[in-house]
């Protein structure tokens, strides 16, 4: 366990604006009391830990990140019990994930133990920003990276910095949507960075969903970058197809984001009677499927909305199709409901997902 110095806020949230807040928190709009920093430099490795109270940062106008983008991000989400214990959902995947994204983006790789001890340190300190169970609300964790140091040349930086801040999340409501596959942009090229989690991706991402949402449609269907003949992923979320056949059915690791929703779902599909398959698959396959039948429930997954039911698609090729009948499938149900009672401890946790901060 790294030593942590903590510095407390000496304004620090009254129970009662607490209180208010996570009577309806929403998402990112109110921030626990403090925040961890580490910071690294080349040659002198990561500096002491810190937890500080939230607040602005100082960054030179020259910072990297500010200039060359070399940011990267991990999200991940606190559960209190209903006996007021708080448990987190494979941080260790987070943490693994974390140090891929580090060394796609050429920074300083974080060690795996680092991540764990600051957010489980952030999480003890701030517990009573853990919201309660009732519908399904959580406190979002988002740990992430960014090149400080200023220098104006473009090589890798020589300082980083890796911060965890927390917003409490109020119930989501997994709305379903529909997806537009594109014609004119994609996320991920070979060689590219679809499998960092970097904020890049999403920069490049925010107009393709603008088209989407003047066609009628909540997020983007990605597909490959080199024949824009292959599904990828949906928006910020992995997709799955469940067919007549009882397969689920989703795109292999290569280009899209390996989504810890994503791998814990394939684990549990044998448990809903489907047989979890990673192929390619065309886009194609998939309209010609939701046409005939044979792929009768779609779905996306992340860990923010957990499972969102995709009950329809639009594309300049073929138009408007709808999904089965229009309704979350009965497998999106079940699936969601089970990941969602196994986070919360209502479920038994047979893979040992689940870690007791508190
Ligand atoms: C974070 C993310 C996902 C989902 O990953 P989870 O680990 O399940 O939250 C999927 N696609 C993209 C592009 C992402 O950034």
């Amino acid at each position: 366990m790294s030593e942590f110095s903590l510095t407390r806020t000496t304004t620090p949230t009254s129970e009662a604006a607490r209180k208010a807040a996570l009577a309806d928190p929403g998402f990112g709009r109110y921030y626990v009391d403090h925040q961890v920093v580490v910071d690294y430099i080349e040659g002198d490795g990561w500096q002491e830990p810190r937890v500080i109270p939230m607040s602005d940062w100082a960054l030179h106008p020259a910072a990297a990140v500010l200039h060359y983008g070399q940011e990267i991000f991990e999200g991940l989400k606190a559960y209190r019990r209903d006996d007021d214990s708080i448990w987190l959902f494979r941080p260790d995947r987070n943490a693994a994930r974390f140090v891929h994204s580090a060394e796609r983006m050429a920074m300083a790789p974080l060690p795996e133990q680092l991540f764990l001890d600051s957010v489980t340190e952030l999480v003890k300190l701030e517990k009573d920003w853990v919201p309660v169970s009732e519908n399904e609300q959580s406190l979002y964790i988002r740990p992430f990276m960014i090149a400080s140091e200023p220098y104006l040349g473009v090589r890798e930086a020589n300082t980083y910095r890796f911060a965890v801040i927390a917003t409490p999340a109020g119930p989501y409501y997994s709305e379903p949507v529909k997806l537009w596959i594109t014609p004119n942009y994609t996320r991920a090229a070979p060689g590219g960075t679809g499998t960092a989690k970097c904020g890049g991706n999403y920069a490049s991402s925010l107009i393709a969903t603008r088209e989407a949402a003047a066609n009628g449609c909540g997020q983007v269907l990605w597909t490959d970058g080199a024949e824009r003949k292959w599904v990828e992923e949906c928006g910020t979320m992995n997709i799955m197809f469940v067919t007549a056949d009882g397969e689920l059915l989703t795109p292999g690791l290569g280009s899209i984001l390996a989504g810890v929703t994503r791998e814990s779902i394939l684990t549990l599909a044998s448990e809903h009677g489907l047989k979890p398959v990673e192929r390619p698959i065309t886009i194609d396959e998939v309209l010609d499927g939701v046409a005939s039948g044979q792929i009768p429930e779609v779905f996306a997954c992340g860990t923010a909305a957990v499972v969102t039911p995709i009950t329809g698609f639009n594309s300049p090729d073929r138009g408007v199709q709808q999904v089965g009948d229009g309704q979350p499938g009965v497998k999106t149900r079940e699936i969601r409901q089970h990941l969602v009672d196994i986070q919360y401890g209502r479920a038994d946790d047979l893979f040992g997902w689940l870690r007791q901060v508190v």
